[in-house]
């Protein structure tokens, strides 16, 4: 059989860096700064910059990011946030720690973002708060979300976490809205050599209250101002995420190169491909296709040695864990045929047109039959 194709190729990244990573990991050795440091406030300055944000303030992981975003909104017992159920379940665990409801709009069918056009009725005296997902990389529809959002004098958050560098208008995303929070989970578009996230604002008084309650709701060592995390980032993952920010653009450059040859090469099968909504240029953290056989065509690929995923498998209305929200099948009707069809190929800056040609054969292969 030819060579495997795996679903994501994390060595053939750090191959690429590896160099510079060993200097800035020796470094942080030497200095022994482990818990934020040099290199996580440069992290946060660059990074900040790349967005086009006046402040970044860099975590332990995206979720504890979402959190804290929740709570600079004050978001608490009683209160509602109106959210996706079509993502990856951190976005719904902020709104838990917080101990308000998550409330659901269903997505989509073409995007599978948050679906404007539900997003008022969701809205009552007790929202707080509007957080969609840029879901695959994907900008969601921020016209009428931001419209929306503003007749109600809501905050909107972003949940960057798989949208590094995607665009909207010809505008990075996570500015649009009042907190935007990121994931540097391995993984993302942007990865650290373990867990980080950050949080990203315009807001002056949000960041310097995110810096107090990531460290332990202190600005003064010792002294408490309220009950905060111990959420820092550490040296390491800045000074790693410091070296692979130089390169986020040109590997979201490669990301739009793959998808682009799978809509060419795969635009005859009987395949649902993502489309670019208007005015958005996707990060493809993901390349997410649809078909009612999804199960069959992933064990067709997984026999074939191309490595494949979903996307999510189960949305979060119907996931045990939020089973006291009282959901039931067929509540989000599209969010839930999406979890049946999804599937995601292989999408990384480094896989060649060879190994994208491969992958299409099996896709091909799996509908001649
Ligand atoms: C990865 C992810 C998160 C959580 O980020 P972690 O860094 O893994 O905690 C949140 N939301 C979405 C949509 C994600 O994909």
């Amino acid at each position: 059989m030819a060579d495997k194709i795996p679903y994501l190729d994390l060595p053939a990244q750090i191959r690429s860096v590896r160099k510079e990573l060993d200097a800035a990991i020796a470094r942080n050795l030497d200095a022994c700064s482990f818990c934020l440091g040099p290199d996580v406030v440069q992290f946060e300055k660059d990074f900040a910059k790349f967005i086009g944000a006046q402040h970044c303030v860099a975590f332990n992981s995206g979720t504890s990011a979402l959190h804290i975003a929740l709570m600079l909104l004050n978001v608490g017992p009683g209160d509602e946030v109106v959210t996706t159920p079509f993502t990856f379940v951190a976005t719904s665990w902020a709104i838990s720690y917080v101990g308000a409801t998550p409330v659901y709009v269903d997505v989509d069918d073409v995007t599978m973002n948050l679906d404007p056009n539900l997003l008022e009725r969701a809205i009552t005296p007790k929202t707080k708060a509007v957080m969609p997902v840029h879901l695959y990389g994907q900008p969601f529809d921020l016209d009428p979300i931001l419209a929306i959002c503003k007749k109600h004098k809501l905050p909107l958050v972003e949940d960057t976490a798989q949208a590094h560098a995607a665009k909207f208008k010809g505008k990075i995303v996570g500015t649009f809205g009042d907190i935007s929070c990121f994931s540097f989970y391995p993984g993302k578009n942007l990865g650290a050599c373990g867990e980080g996230g950050a949080l990203v604002t315009n807001n002056a008084e949000f960041a310097k209250r995110a810096r107090s309650l990531r460290e332990h709701g202190s600005t003064v060592r010792y002294y408490h101002d309220e009950v905060g995390f111990n959420y820092r980032m550490e040296g390491i993952q800045g000074a790693v995420l410091g070296v692979k920010l130089p390169h986020l653009q040109k590997w979201t450059d490669e990301r739009r190169r793959v998808a682009h040859r799978y809509h060419e090469l795969l635009k005859d099968t009987p395949l649902q491909l993502p489309l670019e909504a208007a005015g958005c240029d996707s990060a493809y953290h993901l390349y997410v296709v649809r078909h009612p056989q999804r199960d069959k065509l992933k064990e067709h690929l997984d026999a074939n040695g191309v490595g494949c995923a979903l996307h999510y498998p189960v949305p979060l209305h119907l996931q045990k864990c939020y089973s006291n929200l009282g959901h039931k099948a067929g509540d989000f009707p599209v969010a839930e045929k999406a979890a049946r069809e999804c599937l995601s190929l292989p999408i990384y800056p480094e896989l060649t047109n060879a190994q994208i040609q491969r992958v299409v054969a099996v896709v091909k292969d799996f509908f001649r039959k």
